[in-house]
């Protein structure tokens, strides 16, 4: 049995203690085993961090900056081997995995503009013989914490930059699929990262406790599921810790009467049913103005979600592969049972789907609702699976009301060729991240990623310019070099320059 190890200190590390399965939800088998790293594990990889910054926080941006430089390539160079780990353990497509770690690497090529992004403000005489200037200092050790759905993106979102900024990093990747995380960890040391300013370590709520409460770890970065993410912010900051903590979602896709319908149901498809639904990002409510663009959208939907090509991830040109695990599985087909029972109409039912030769695999095939109300469970709860609901309203404030109702508001988008509409849509809607004809808008790495109302916990957003913020602290500096023939005489007046 392949046992998955922890990373610490630029070493590999097999623990011992509560273990946990890691299964190829393609065929239901079990893979790999990891340990679940206890609060002293955590200890010794906080230790190596902290002993590992005060050098590489000394380090020259632009000498981090070549390191980054190296993974990147590093990355490139092994894609093929990190995807099929993603696959393999995930369960999503291969070129889903792979477009998956090209929008990680986006990540760490902004990072590698640390010399930049570091440079600080500046200004001369800002009294007499007075300079003034802002240093973005790095905090220390900082924790990221991360879900199975990205397990290659998501990490990148964090570390390289957190690294770039001067600072040390222990990631607890998901224990569902932790060997890409842990393979490109090792390919950062490859670039010549220096021991222990990268330390990956396997674990459950334990692990997660232990980072919280350790003093040592000075921020906390937390991707995940609502109920998680509200827990860690509330502990962390009540420890004085800095807390960015992203959330689940519900994305409502808005199709107004004019919407390019062909586009539109292409853009839906791969939204809802990409990486079977499991997206934080994916489209589950598809909210029709009017019945006319309603009944039209279902007459091509239904024969679209018939023709999914469905199988195991690895295998390539598929659509969708399984459900990344048998709870999944069973959570998500109790949803599909739940919507029944309330009413809504169940035009296409994904239950009991099998793949010849993987009939033990976790597979569920595209299922879809229709005039589904906002009191279902089905509407408010965030499903994680390939089921779209569509409810029906009359008016694009209808619609928008809604969205702005819902208790999520991480993505959205509207589909029209009314420019007046859009504007309107992007001005008022209260949500985190808006496409206009763009199904999901996931903002490129230099731009910053986040949803608002319950979807993000903390102040600032995941990644590009709030990054920075978040893994740097200001420093404000006020500095005189008065000329030696001058002697002021003392003051006792706020000094101003009036
Ligand atoms: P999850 O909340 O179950 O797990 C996330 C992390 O928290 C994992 O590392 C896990 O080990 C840890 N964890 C689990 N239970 C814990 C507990 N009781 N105490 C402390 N830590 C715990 O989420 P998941 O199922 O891995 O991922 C799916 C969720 O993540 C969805 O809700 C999705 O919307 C969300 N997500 C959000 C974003 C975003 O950017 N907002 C991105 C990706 C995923």
């Amino acid at each position: 049995m392949n046992t998955i190890p922890h990373f610490i200190n630029g070493e590999r590390v097999v623990g011992e203690g509560r273990s946990s399965s890691v299964y190829n939800p393609s065929t239901g088998e079990v893979i790999g085993q990891i340990v679940l790293a206890d609060s002293a594990t955590l200890k010794h990889a906080i230790l190596a961090a902290k002993a590992a910054f005060p050098a590489w926080r000394n380090t020259p941006p632009a000498k981090r900056a070549q390191v980054l430089f190296r993974f990147k390539q590093l990355l490139e160079e092994n894609e093929k081997a990190i995807v099929e780990l993603i696959s393999q353990e995930h369960g999503k497509t291969i070129e889903d995995a792979a477009g998956e770690l090209r929008r990680g690497i986006e990540n760490v090529e902004y990072a590698c503009g640390a010399p930049e992004l570091l440079k600080g403000e500046y200004n001369r005489n800002v009294g007499p013989n007075i300079d003034a200037w802002s240093d973005f200092q790095p905090l220390g050790v900082v924790a990221g914490i991360t879900p199975f759905n990205f397990p290659a993106m998501v990490p990148l979102w964090m570390y390289p930059l957190a690294i770039a900024c001067g600072n040390t990093f222990v990631l607890k990747p998901s224990e569902r699929d932790p060997s890409s995380t842990l393979l490109i960890a090792e390919l950062f040391y490859q670039a010549g990262l220096p021991k222990g300013v990268l330390n990956v370590v396997n674990g459950d709520k334990e692990a997660v406790d232990a980072l919280i409460e350790h003093p040592d770890v000075k921020a906390l970065s937390f991707v995940g599921s609502t109920p998680i993410a509200e827990y860690i912010y509330a502990e962390g900051t009540k420890r004085g810790k800095r807390v960015q903590a992203l959330g689940g979602a519900k994305n409502h896709a808005v199709f107004m009467p004019d919407a390019d319908l062909d586009s539109a149901v292409s853009a839906l498809m791969g939204a809802a049913y990409g990486s079977c639904g499991e997206r934080c990002m994916a489209i589950s409510v598809a909210v029709c103005v009017g019945d006319e663009i309603a009944d039209a959208l279902v007459e091509k939907v239904v024969p679209a979600i018939q023709a999914l090509k469905i199988g195991p991830g690895t295998s390539c040109g598929l659509d969708m592969g399984p459900l990344v695990t048998s709870g999944a599985l069973e959570r998500v087909t109790g949803y599909i049972a739940a919507g029944e029972a309330a009413g809504a109409k169940l035009l296409v039912d994904g239950r009991g789907f099998k793949v010849a030769g993987h009939e033990n695999g976790f597979f569920l095939g595209g299922t879809l609702f229709d005039n589904v109300s906002t009191d279902m469970t089905i509407y408010k709860d965030e499903i994680f699976g390939p089921v779209l609901c569509i409810v029906r309203v009359k008016s694009l404030e209808e619609a928008m009301q809604l969205i702005n109702e819902h208790e999520y508001g991480n993505g959205t988008c509207i589909f029209t060729r009314d420019g007046e509409a859009a504007r309107i849509f992007c001005d008022e809607i209260e949500v985190g991240m808006v496409g206009v004809n763009v199904p999901l808008p996931v903002p490129v790495a230099y731009h910053s990623f986040g949803g608002w109302k319950r979807s993000l916990f903390g102040d600032l957003h995941a990644y590009g310019p709030d990054g920075v913020r978040f893994y740097t602290r200001r420093k404000a500096i006020t500095q005189r070099w008065p000329k030696r023939e001058i002697t002021e005489k003392a003051q006792f007046a706020f000094p101003s320059n009036v």
